[in-house]
């Protein structure tokens, strides 16, 4: 038997830091009741002391996972961190405490202002501290690919003295080459007393789009966890992607001496959920979930292929689950076959719930013969907007042509149930639909990006726009919406914007409170 592999997803935690992909507590479930479907190890479930909703979310995630999955909450090496961590975690069946701090030369002095005594001193303290509310405490030696060798084995012994049960060796600016990075690990190995007893995790970035290797060659000399997000979403040009490092541990098992246990038949659904979610679309050259990931279009190619798959396919596409969309419901589809298949799809929800996606189902039936799973849950993710939203388009009327002027009159309710309604034109139907939701919100924003895609073929399928709008000093807000009209989806991606820039001042004003 090969070694397992722990697989430690934390799209919840380093994904949602990327800018505009920030989730609420709803989303967050929906993304991990998918990750127990995929069967991962350890779920980084958010950074408790940072915002009353990541704390409230680690709460609700621990909840929902059980004892099926360790959940796990960051900190910095600050007792008020820990013990925010400690208190999110406190009805968790398996928590663990993620805590640590830079151990590079740049970060302990031009961050920390340590020397690296100071530096060993706060790991054995957070650690200490940690260990005294949680039992798994997990260390990380942040900037660790850019550290000294010697420090950072003396950092790793003194953790695992303090009670560490996994050290984290991370690569977290992406500077590293993986022969180096492998270097590193194996070095700990070698020289760290005591290593073989706890877990050496990595965590990659993907800043010279070298994450997977990275991680692969982290496992190759001796990690046995492995930080991961789905479609690699993370801070900057993020992190290692879990279908990409799960497919490559299993297409080399026996070269890497290692097996995940993880479920890849959920990889496109996975993805797709994620992309859904948080508006970061993937290419479609993207490995494993890209739409293009298993396209042959040169005559060579398809040739070889027709006539035997692994001419040109190192995997085949049904183990990742990238099967054609089938079609399943239709306007004569009742209450039941809809349940049914949400069930299947992995959703479940209560009656009224239901109730109210059914409604919304059949209008979208109405107009579209067939509908599909993107087209399900499209309607849920436009559900769940819906509840969080502090403005609701209740009405957007358009006329536009040529040489007339492009004129919206758009009605908004808000919380409190009061309507508005304002009129205004613009350089196109969208634009003078913007204009006329300024005219109610009021909130002063920039429109960074827009983008529309058809969610699956054919002429009535329904398009999704993907907005993203800056406004408070750069914070970047994502929205989205999805309609058989374009103009209808793009108004709602747009108010949903506006809608988590308000929802985030919030609770900027309820934190300085
Ligand atoms: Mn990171």
């Amino acid at each position: 038997m090969t070694r397992k592999i722990s697989i430690f997803d934390t799209t919840l935690r380093d994904g949602e830091q990327s800018p505009g992909a920030s989730m609420n507590t709803d989303e967050k479930l929906m993304i991990t009741r998918e990750l127990l479907r995929m069967g991962v190890d350890v779920i980084e479930a958010g950074f408790p002391v940072s915002s009353p909703g990541d704390f409230e979310s680690v709460q609700r995630i621990a909840d929902m996972v059980g004892d099926r999955a360790s959940v796990c909450a960051l900190t910095r090496a600050v007792d008020k961190d820990i013990d925010a961590a400690a208190a999110a975690l406190k009805h968790a069946q398996r928590p663990r405490i993620h805590t640590g701090l830079g151990v590079s030369p740049s970060h302990m002095r031009d961050k920390l202002h340590i020397t690296p005594d100071e530096c060993i001193e706060r790991a054995v303290h957070c650690v200490t501290y940690a260990r005294q509310l949680c039992d798994d405490v997990q260390f990380y030696a942040e900037d660790a690919g850019r550290s000294d060798y010697e420090l950072l084995a003396r950092v790793c012994q003194a953790v695992i003295r303090a009670g560490a049960k996994e050290i984290d060796i991370p690569d977290t600016t992406g500077y590293s080459m993986p022969q180096e990075y492998g270097k590193r690990i194996h070095y700990l190995m070698d020289h760290v007393d005591g290593i073989n007893d706890v877990t050496i995790a990595v965590h990659c970035h993907n800043d010279l789009g070298m994450a997977t290797a990275l991680a692969l060659a982290g496992i190759r000399n001796g990690a046995s966890q492995v930080e991961c997000t789905i479609n690699g979403l993370g801070e900057r040009a993020g992190n290692t992607a879990m279908e990409e490092v799960v497919m490559a541990i299993r297409l080399h098992e026996d070269e890497l001496d290692a097996h995940t246990d993880i479920d890849a038949h959920e990889f496109t659904r996975a993805s797709r959920l994620v992309q859904s979610i948080t508006g970061m679309r993937v290419q479609a050259n993207k490995a494993i979930v890209g739409s293009n990931a298993f396209a042959h279009s040169s005559g060579i190619h398809q040739d070889g292929v027709l006539k035997k798959r692994s001419t040109y396919e190192i995997i085949n596409p049904s183990d990742v689950g990238a099967c054609a969309s089938r079609i399943v419901l239709s306007a004569r589809s009742g209450h039941a076959a809809l349940k049914h298949r949400l069930e299947e799809m992995g959703y479940e929800f209560d009656k009224d719930t239901l109730n109210a996606i059914y409604k919304e189902f059949l209008a979208v039936a109405d107009h579209k013969k067939e509908v599909y799973d993107e087209d399900l849950e499209s309607l849920i993710h436009e559900h769940s907007r819906s509840l969080c939203a502090i403005y609701t388009l209740e009405a957007l009327q358009i006329s536009c042509g040529f040489p007339s002027k492009p004129t919206a009159t758009v009605t908004l309710r808000d919380e409190s149930g009061v309507s508005t309604t304002r009129c205004a034109w613009g350089t196109g139907p969208i634009d003078a639909a913007y204009k006329a939701v300024d005219l109610i919100v009021g909130v002063k924003n920039d429109l960074a990006e827009f983008s529309i895609q058809s969610l699956t073929r054919g002429m009535d399928a329904l398009g999704e726009v993907t907005v993203r709008i800056t406004a408070d000093e750069g914070s970047v807000f994502t929205g989205r919406g999805s309609n058989g009209d374009i103009v209808v989806s793009s108004t709602k991606a747009y108010l949903n914007a506006l809608n988590r820039l308000l929802i985030a001042r919030r609770s900027r004003s309820k934190l300085d409170k």
